[in-house]
């Protein structure tokens, strides 16, 4: 038959004339080709190991733990699939409504569907990064919203996020749900009072839900406590401690910025020691020695890779402040994120860890394996999200600071209920490496103009660290402008965490605790931060000053009257069991190797002590101008994962010397430092005057060669015969300050 035979058509009248049907089916097949597009694009990258596995540790997790990461990639198709049903329930309303204002063809719905799941994508991506940004890197739409703010102003960019968080999704969930509700009601349109008109509630009650933010990426925030009757005995403890925290970073303790109001006020209804010290500058031997009082010598915890037999040494035979408060009736709580780790597996007397479990081969697996799925992230902070993927727990990611600040109110009000005393240790990483925060903080101290790697976070590559020990070339001689964003990111995370322990101590003294509890606020160590001779990291060695070890020691102590006072003689983290034990009139474990300093506290004189303090695992190789200090092998090579040990990284047989010889140690009294770093021509000795070199760049032990003398014996005897003496047993009757130097 002659073409021109046929029956002219209108052009394109066929395909702008879609049933429902199609458009639905188009809808589905377009939702599922994206989402199996980034399933394999998620696959391919991971196969190209270009998210952190890019390390020795990515051999071992290929080969030995191949049929692990085939099963976690296809675990996380429950989150495709979840994602695939909102997907299609909100986007097929939408193309087909448009389709009924304006027809288009297959083609239109297919476009009309990829643009749909890119704006819901980017809504839940964008509420995301406001409200959580440690769960990905969201510099790519962090900079464009920082832009469209500088260019649009502030005003309109509030107005952007308001529309995005709030008329957004109403707009949506409202067209859909009419949608529905009109499909519903044509179908029964013959019968309409058979529609269950009560089920409209609860739905209403639904979208409110996921509009307001409380439904679907966000974790309901703790309610308020409420006001209870006090309870007269025993007193409970309540330490709440940030991860590499320097003392000398807080307002109260004389730094110019406004970083910590909430802790000053804790200082200002209690006692500052403002001299705190921890022996040793790395979290799982600080922490063991916090909660043991024993010195990391004593403890066997000396490194931050101990093997299984180490820890089980550890366990077996440390005292431990909660186990005796265990005995008293108390209840006794860990909650942490990351940094907390620890506890999973030295426990230190805690009954109840809540923490993140990042220390461990297969969770970091997980992580890696989800991380690599753009989809995740939705779940990463809701209910849903934790049923679906109970992993999601244990990763970095996900232990935020909010949700331990949350655990930790709930965990109090649940004392208030029940009246039981408690040790709780709240443990954050807000000021840890990479210093990063939610805007609001890394934007209070830094330059709105800085233009570098550092506009975020400390961009340190996880790879530089583990795989080479020469540092110094790149990060040694850091532009100035580049440490002052740095130290300012820094200071933001200290802010972060005071607000943290500004939400704790508001639900503490609303509750009927207050009057009954002891409230310490520290860290487990310091941070360096670009002093002299030293670059980033902690534990690696005692030049630049007393940044790595001095912490805060902010108290409250109720029932003592020491508002607003300032202790400067030396405490160490290794006397804070004693010192609780005193205040509760406990008398301490016989194998505590701290002393109380309650005299402090209660206003009466006690034996000035020294502070003895050893390094950590060596990292990065140190520098001493003129010298050869030793050094390790880097950490790819030293270290190895131990399925034995639940997949934790442990130091290899063959560098527990190593790692032990390479210890750099000292002791400081009030004015002077004595170091003592191992080098390749034999023992490096060096002896500061801290009055005068606060930052340990100048060898005095020519000028004091009397005071040398009685800080090396002193330092020997600590670290040979486990002998620590006190200020007096050093100098005798003499005041130190008072000593003049040769010439
Ligand atoms: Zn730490």
């Amino acid at each position: 038959m002659p073409a021109s035979d046929a029956k002219p058509k209108p052009p394109g009248r066929k395909s702008r004339d879609l049933r429902r049907r199609t458009v639905f089916r188009l809808v589905l097949l377009t939702v599922l080709g994206t989402l199996v597009g980034w399933y394999v694009s998620a696959l391919v990258t991971f196969a190209g190991n270009t998210y952190g596995f890019n390390n020795r540790f990515t051999e071992v997790a290929l080969v030995d733990h191949w049929l692990y990461l085939i099963g976690a990639n296809l675990e996380v198709i429950k989150a495709y699939a979840i994602v695939a049903c909102i997907y299609v329930t909100m986007i097929y309303p939408l193309v087909l409504l448009w389709h009924r204002w304006r027809p288009f063809g297959r083609w239109g719905v297919v476009w009309r569907t990829l643009l749909f799941s890119s704006v819901l994508y980017g809504f839940f991506i964008f509420r995301l990064m406001l409200d959580k940004p440690y769960f990905g890197d969201f510099s790519y739409l962090d900079e464009g919203y920082r832009k469209f703010g500088q260019w649009f102003g502030g005003a309109l960019q509030h107005g952007l996020r308001g529309f995005v968080l709030y008329v957004f999704p109403v707009a949506a969930l409202g067209v859909c749900g009419w949608f529905y509700f009109a499909e519903v009601r044509r179908a029964m349109r013959r019968n309409w009072h058979v529609f269950p008109w009560p089920v409209l509630g609860p739905m209403a009650v639904l979208v409110l839900l996921v509009v307001t933010g409380h439904g679907f990426v966000r974790e309901t925030p703790p309610a308020e406590v409420e006001p209870g009757k006090p309870k007269p005995k025993p007193k409970n403890i309540l330490i709440i401690a940030s991860d590499s925290f320097r003392a000398d970073r807080l307002a109260c303790n004389g730094y110019p910025r406004a970083t910590s109001p909430n802790i000053d006020r804790i200082a200002g209804e209690g006692i500052n020691f403002r001299q705190c010290y921890t022996p040793i500058a790395s979290t799982l031997e600080s922490l063991t020695t916090m909660f043991s009082s024993q010195y990391p010598h004593t403890h066997g915890i000396q490194h931050m890779f101990p093997n299984k037999e180490q820890v089980a040494r550890a366990n077996a035979k440390m005292p431990a402040l909660a186990a005796t408060l265990k005995q008293h009736g108390y209840d006794t709580a860990v909650i942490g994120d990351w940094c907390a780790c620890g506890f999973k597996e030295l426990p230190m007397g805690f009954e109840d860890i809540t923490v993140s479990d990042f220390d461990n081969f297969k969770v970091y697996m997980s992580e890696v394996v989800y991380l690599h799925h753009q989809i995740l992230p939705l779940f990463f902070d809701n209910r849903v999200g934790h049923w679906l993927f109970p992993k999601l727990k244990s990763f970095a990611n996900f232990m935020t600071p909010d949700v331990v600040t949350g655990q930790v109110v709930d965990r109090l009000r649940q004392r208030e209920d029940d009246q039981k005393p408690f040790i709780i240790f709240a443990f954050y990483s807000c000021t840890h490496l990479p210093y990063r925060t939610p805007r609001e903080y890394a934007e209070l101290w830094s330059d709105p103009a800085y233009k570098g790697p550092h506009k975020n976070m400390l961009a340190l590559n996880v790879d530089e660290f583990i795989g080479n020990v020469d540092i110094g070339k790149k990060w040694e001689r850091l532009p100035k402008e580049e440490v002052e964003q740095i130290d300012a990111l820094y200071d933001g995370c200290v802010r972060m965490f005071d607000d943290c322990v500004g939400r704790v101590m508001q639900s503490l003294d609303e509750s009927g605790l207050r009057d009954n509890t002891i409230v310490l606020v520290t860290g487990d160590h310091g941070d360096d931060l670009f002093e002299p001779n030293v670059t980033f990291g902690h534990g690696l060695t005692f030049n630049g000053g007393d940044q790595n070890n001095n912490v805060p020691c902010v108290m409250r102590v109720p029932g003592v009257e020491n508002r607003g006072r300032q202790v400067d003689s030396i405490v160490r983290t290794l006397d804070f069991a004693p010192t609780m034990l005193d205040l509760l009139g406990i008398p301490p474990e016989p194998r505590f190797e701290g002393t109380s300093f309650a005299p402090y506290i209660r206003g009466e004189t006690a034996v000035p002590r020294a502070w003895y303090g050893e390094t950590s695992y060596l990292f990065f190789r140190r520098k001493i101008p003129g010298e050869e200090p030793l050094y390790i092998p880097a950490m790819d090579e030293t270290t190895t994962i131990d399925p034995e040990f639940d997949f934790h990284f442990v130091l290899k047989d063959k560098y527990q010397e190593a790692v032990l010889e390479t210890k750099e140690r000292c002791v400081r009294t009030e004015r002077f430092k004595l170091v003592y770093t191992p080098g390749k021509r034999g023992p490096i000795f060096r002896l500061f005057d801290l009055t005068a070199d606060a930052h340990c760049e100048r060898d005095v032990k020519a000028l004091y060669p009397t005071v040398f003398e009685r800080m090396r014996n002193a330092l020997v005897k600590w670290r040979d015969d486990h002998k620590e003496s006190t200020i007096p047993d050093i100098f005798g009757d003499e005041d130190e300050f008072r000593i003049k130097p040769l010439r």
